[in-house]
């Protein structure tokens, strides 16, 4: 789906922007919507590189409050390609580069933007900074407002000079 023509391509620096369905990408949850993806490719004598960012809008689960939010995650990559007739022999040369051969037509990244949108999501999530998570006692949400369990309630160790204090009143 995402695919970027290199045949034919001068050397310098190209920008593409791509949008479309996540799920056309085989992208899902937590994922919704649209993702787009800004790449900026650079073609020299005998490389591509292809520096890519993408944001998807996610659905998430609050770890303190249980409520769901979205929230966009990025995520990027950068692939560098050689140029190299014989693809084969060079197989296992060079573990972080990709070999296409020179007359490659086009340059896939639909599984790339997959993988590293799957790797991007988080393992821990808050829907704000400062959420103020769900009561222990009675589990009320207290980003909604506070509960009564709290304020009344007294440590039964003070609970002896409570009552001192209340004689001396
Ligand atoms: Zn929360
Ligand atoms: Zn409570």
């Amino acid at each position: 789906m995402i695919k970027i023509k290199v045949s034919n391509l001068s050397n310098g620096r190209y920008d593409y922007d791509f949008e479309g369905k996540a799920s056309d990408l085989e992208i899902y949850e937590p994922y919704i919507g649209n993702f787009v993806t800004n790449v900026v490719l650079s073609k020299f004598d005998n490389q591509i590189i292809i520096d890519a960012e993408t944001g998807i809008k996610a659905n998430l689960i609050c770890d303190r409050c249980a409520n769901e939010f979205h929230s966009v995650i990025k995520s990027n990559f950068r692939n560098v390609y050689l140029f190299r007739v014989n693809i084969k022999d060079a197989e296992g040369e060079k573990e972080d580069v990709i070999f296409i051969h020179p007359d490659t037509d086009k340059i896939d990244l639909d599984k790339d933007i997959r993988d590293y949108a799957v790797l991007a999501v988080p393992m821990k999530n808050l829907c704000s900074e400062d959420c103020k998570g769900l009561c222990p006692k009675c589990g009320k949400n207290l980003n909604e407002g506070l509960c009564n369990c709290n304020e009344e309630e007294i440590d039964p160790r003070w609970e002896p000079i409570q009552k001192l204090k209340s004689k001396n009143k």
